[in-house]
């Protein structure tokens, strides 16, 4: 039997060139903007030919979001979600309440990131509400429907930070762990673009196919060896 995904998610950050108060550590993450148009008008085209849902996704709301990324998902008839952080709204380079406004009113999801982009895995369970429930207080405050999907900073959790989420009112969790997801599930699976990465959907879905036949001949294997 054939893997064949239905959805597949490319997350990006930063669109075109990191401005001087983009983190060091999130500048490999940042694409160019040529590149970027190229890319997703690539990948578009190659989704339809292949029946995949494409949905695309943004994260740590810098202003590119809106200037470069919105207005081409438009273009190409996309869906988009993005997932700021709460603690940098309106600071320079980032998007504030009414740009939060605009891409909802525009059909965009928007989702939280966070308040101040912190390894989720590693807080404490206060610290973990203030960022967890604490971003959505804020996220709710500004728009006119509750946020109720969260990307989760890093890619990083353990079983703790899902229960917080859950808990906290959200009703799907979009990671760094790179495989396809179907629509609607708790659990959503990214390939994020960084320098270097192929986003060829082909060659992503090979990919993942192998890994996914390779796991369960693994899982019947463990089975047998149980009996
Ligand atoms: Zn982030």
């Amino acid at each position: 039997m054939s893997y064949r995904p239905q959805q597949v998610i490319l997350n990006f950050h930063g669109i075109g060139t990191p401005t001087a108060t983009v983190p060091e550590a999130e500048k490999p993450y940042w694409i160019g903007e040529g590149d970027f148009h190229k890319l997703v008008s690539d990948v578009a085209r190659q989704a339809r030919e292949m029946n995949l849902h494409l949905l695309l996704t943004f994260d740590d709301g810098n202003k590119s979001d809106i200037e470069i990324a919105a207005p081409l998902l438009k273009d190409l008839d996309l869906p988009g979600i993005f997932f700021p952080c709460t603690g940098r709204l309106a600071h320079a380079g980032y998007l504030d309440a009414e740009d939060l406004r605009t891409l909802a009113a525009d059909g965009f999801g928007i989702g939280s990131h966070g308040v101040d982009h912190l390894p989720w895995a590693r807080l404490g369970r206060e610290e973990l509400k203030a960022e967890i429930a604490g971003s959505k207080a804020t996220l709710d405050q500004i728009l006119p429907a509750p946020v109720d999907i969260a990307a989760l900073p890093f890619g990083s959790y353990r079983q703790a930070v899902l229960g917080a989420l859950w808990r906290a009112g959200y009703k799907q969790v979009f990671t760094s762990d790179p495989g396809f997801s179907r629509p609607g599930h708790w659990f959503q699976r990214r390939f994020s673009w960084h320098e270097g990465v192929d986003f060829d959907l082909e060659r992503l879905t090979k990919t993942h196919s192998r890994l996914k036949s390779r796991l369960i001949g693994e899982a019947k294997k463990l089975l047998k060896s149980m009996r």
